[in-house]
């Protein structure tokens, strides 16, 4: 069973976390004439988003869009909330927290970073000593990511919000929330969130191209006091426009796109969007439970009330690489697996399980990579898809 000359048919089953599959409504609904942001049709879309997107993260305050990836959502979440030379709190999850970091010093902040088994997520008790040692207030923010996309572990926000209560801290609350966007619940105001950061190409089931920061009334009078740079990201700027986003043309057809997927989202109900993405997560990890028996692949999070409803991390065997294994169900099942990230690339693969997927995508992604194992000789347990199926069929 070598990968065939040929180029393989039939669809790609497409578990990447992040860009995730686009319904077929939603291209759809992208697929549309050129319009500008006085057209009434986008003033309806325009509005639909940011109802429907508040509705879906749990705030009633302002959200600020941009035209860009979840690196620009940082970007202006950081630009207009600190200035140079203040320190942020960054807890480490993976490579989306060291990337955020770096830009953060990029864009001149200091960076204090709360260190963490990411294997495991941040100990929250942890967190609550550096906060009460910090007794001058010196830390202006605690920057977290919800859901770490490069290792399927996620940590509580609301258990990091009571932390901070806890030390009597006044930093901060901002929070990366792109892969949980829409995959498990998120509740920005009972949180108290200030910043809730996002982008299109996760569980929102877009292309990449709309960032978004929803921002706390807390948070907005901060950003008043302080110099933010009069650039692209500004949310004054923002708040003077029309649209109360984009300072430039604004996306109109991903915001086409956007109020399309919010529709479906709405359809489907939050309570069984989160039940779908729960359910498939829990199929992915029955089946890796499994191989592992065998001395196979294995989860990369250790701790079971931590693990990812967005995407599964799993851990090669000692001595094997992921990368054949991901390229033989490419290139022979067009099955698209996701890379391991930074420092993970060859010992990890990911499967993203986010968005507009069902079992049967699932269990074809579960057996084409048993099916790859078979051919690569990689030790695995038996029985993967046959612990999925358990899975499905009693949750
Ligand atoms: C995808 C992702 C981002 C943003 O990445 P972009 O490629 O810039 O859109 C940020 N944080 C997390 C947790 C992500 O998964």
């Amino acid at each position: 069973m070598l990968p065939a000359a040929a180029p393989p048919r039939g669809r790609q089953l497409f578990a990447s976390p992040g860009p995730t599959n686009f319904p077929d409504s939603v291209l759809n609904a992208i697929a549309r004439a050129a319009s500008d942001f006085n057209d009434p049709a986008f003033r309806v879309a325009y509005a639909s988003c940011m109802e429907g997107l508040k509705r879906l993260i749990g705030t009633r305050q302002h959200l600020f869009m941009y035209t860009s990836s979840g690196h620009g959502a940082w970007e202006g979440t950081m630009v207009n909330l600190f200035e140079r030379g203040e320190k942020v709190l960054m807890i480490e999850s993976g490579l989306h927290s060291d990337d955020w970091a770096l830009m953060c010093e990029g864009l001149g902040l200091t960076v204090e970073h709360l260190q963490a088994d990411r294997r495991v997520g941040v100990d929250v008790s942890h967190l609550r000593e550096v906060l009460r040692a910090d007794s001058a207030h010196l830390i202006k923010a605690v920057c977290v990511v919800h859901n770490e996309t490069a290792t399927g572990v996620t940590v509580p926000i609301a258990g990091i919000r009571e932390a901070i209560d806890a030390s009597n801290h006044p930093a901060l609350y901002i929070v990366d929330a792109v892969s949980s966007i829409a995959c498990s619940e998120i509740t920005m105001d009972v949180w108290r969130v200030d910043a809730l950061i996002g982008s299109s190409q996760k569980g929102l089931m877009q292309p990449v191209g709309l960032g978004f920061t929803a921002v706390s009334e807390r948070a907005l009078a901060r950003h008043r006091q302080i110099d933010a740079p009069n650039g692209y990201f500004n949310w004054k700027t923002m708040l003077a426009r029309p649209q109360r986003s984009f300072c430039g043309t604004a996306p109109n057809n991903l915001i086409f796109g956007l109020s399309e997927a919010l529709r479906l989202i709405q359809e489907e109900g939050e309570g069984n969007l989160y039940a779908r993405h729960r359910r498939l997560a829990g199929g992915v990890r029955a089946a890796a439970a499994a191989w592992s028996r065998g001395g196979g692949p294995y989860l990369y999070c250790l701790q079971g009330d931590r693990v990812s409803q967005s995407v599964t991390t799993i851990v090669m065997p000692d001595g094997w690489d992921a990368e054949p294994l991901r390229a033989l169900l490419r290139g022979r099942f067009n099955v698209l697996l996701a890379s391991g990230l930074g420092d993970l690339f060859a010992r990890t693969f990911r499967i993203g399980h986010m968005g507009d997927l069902n079992e049967a995508m699932i269990l074809g992604v579960l057996s084409c990579i048993e099916l790859g194992m078979r051919a690569l000789g990689i030790p695995h347990g038996d029985g993967g898809v046959q612990a999925a199926l358990d899975h499905f069929s009693v949750s």
